[in-house]
């Protein structure tokens, strides 16, 4: 009997799904990557205009994580590794990714994560590839 063929649908929670990237892959797709949760450091933030230099230098790490949890930019912040993790939207949207245009709305001041990604990853080389409907 002649195999059949299966196109295996991409679960962004399962890493064994991913599809491996090749380029072009992002034109049509549904940025599932800016589904994912997005780890910063103080270096994105000064990037992206969320702090001052200044503030980076002399505020403490927890402080900071304070004030961006407030204006609801940040939603953790770990304290062993000084890593910050943004706000998502309740469908898990990125902040910064337009809902319409699945583009993000920050792309020259995009943290370090979303810059590496996919080389750099849960699963390096590969993506969360979806169609857009
Ligand atoms: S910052 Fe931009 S590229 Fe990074 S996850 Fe958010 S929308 Fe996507």
């Amino acid at each position: 009997m002649a195999k059949v063929k299966r196109i295996s649908a991409v679960n962004v929670d399962d890493l064994s799904t991913w599809v491996k990237y090749r380029n072009g892959l992002c034109d049509d797709c549904n940025a599932t990557c800016c589904t994912l949760p997005v780890e910063v450091r103080l270096s994105d933030l000064i990037r992206m205009e969320l702090i001052s230099e200044f503030e980076a230098e002399h505020e403490s790490p927890k402080n900071i994580s304070k004030n961006l949890m407030k204006q609801g930019v940040v939603e953790h912040f770990n304290f062993k590794t000084s890593v910050f993790t943004l706000t998502r939207m309740s469908n898990n949207d990125c902040l910064y990714l337009d809902r319409e245009t699945r583009r993000c709305t920050i792309y020259e001041k995009r943290p370090k994560t979303c810059r590496e990604h996919p080389k750099v990853g849960p699963r390096p080389n590969h993506c969360a590839y979806i169609q857009k409907k």
